[in-house]
């Protein structure tokens, strides 16, 4: 069964202009799925529709979204509230933003987790916290534990993110540019962690971005979207190999070569 279906979604802000438009696509258990477009095309507005998380003023205007077998867009908010976090979580672009500036993270971490289960003791907590930056490869778990956000470098904020939205295990990680405001050679290394990520755990991952390169590198599946629709929707290879449309190709030649090679094969 798949653990994401979209099934003919539209998405708008205002009454006649759609910001995604009829997109359709699968995300299968334990798979990773790159969603790759310019600026403007959708992407954000599609993950946040998904997690029932749209700004005010965006609806959701037609299709259908599935989670496993329960329909997420027939679903109460407080319904919502119950699979977000726990079943589904986001990871936003800004590694900055969603951690609070006066809180050590020891305690934002351990807020996050409780929000889904009361009654963990402070020490369970710790514990299934630092496992989790581990996994991150945030060696020192104890000292990013007793740091204020200020105290972190970008990529390691991003780890703690990560690691944040991975403790509850959800079997859906929705990740918008989660390593665009990073330096390229911290990118790679946070995608790599991803991946492991879903090695390790078997998360199935939804990942937007607007770089061809990072979608290249870790996807099974990508998808391509301009102007609000899916325009192209493949496998690793089908996509970047056999493309079928011009604009895929625009974007598969904007990626730079490293070394005379371009998508590591
Ligand atoms: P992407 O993430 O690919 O850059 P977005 O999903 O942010 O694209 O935006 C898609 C379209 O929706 C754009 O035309 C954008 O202007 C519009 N849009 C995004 N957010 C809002 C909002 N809060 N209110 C109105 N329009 C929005
Ligand atoms: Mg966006």
């Amino acid at each position: 069964m798949s653990i994401l279906r979209i099934e003919n979604c539209s998405i708008s802000y205002d009454e006649d202009k759609y910001a995604v438009e009829q997109v359709s696509l699968d995300v299968e258990e334990g798979e990773i799925v790159s969603i790759v477009g310019e600026s403007g095309s959708g992407k954000t507005t599609l993950i946040r529709g998904v997690m029932g998380l749209l700004p005010s003023g965006g609806q959701i205007s037609g299709g259908k979204i599935w989670f496993k077998d329960r329909e997420l867009t027939a679903m109460t908010e407080a319904e919502l509230q119950a699979i977000r976090g726990k079943l589904m979580a986001m990871i936003f672009q800004d590694p900055g933003l969603s951690l609070d500036p006066v809180n050590r993270i020891e305690s934002q971490y351990r807020e996050s987790i409780r929000t889904h289960n009361k009654r963990l003791s402070r020490d369970t907590c710790r514990d299934m916290a630092k496992k989790m930056l581990k996994a991150m490869h945030l060696t020192d778990a104890d000292r990013v534990l007793r740091s204020y956000p200020i105290e972190l470098s970008g990529g390691m904020k991003q780890r703690v993110g990560i690691a944040m939205g991975m403790t509850a295990r959800p079997l859906l990680l929705l990740a918008d540019e989660p390593t665009s405001a990073l330096d390229v050679t911290i990118q790679a290394q946070v995608v790599r962690e991803m991946k492991e990520l879903r090695d390790t755990y078997g998360t199935s991952i939804v990942l937007v971005t607007h770089n061809m390169g990072v979608a290249s590198y870790l996807s099974d599946k990508i998808g391509v979207m301009n102007q609000g629709r899916l325009v192209e929707y493949g496998t690793r290879g089908e996509v970047i190999f056999h493309p079928k449309e011009a604009y895929t190709r625009s974007l598969l030649d904007a990626v730079p070569k490293l070394g005379g090679k371009r998508y590591g094969e």
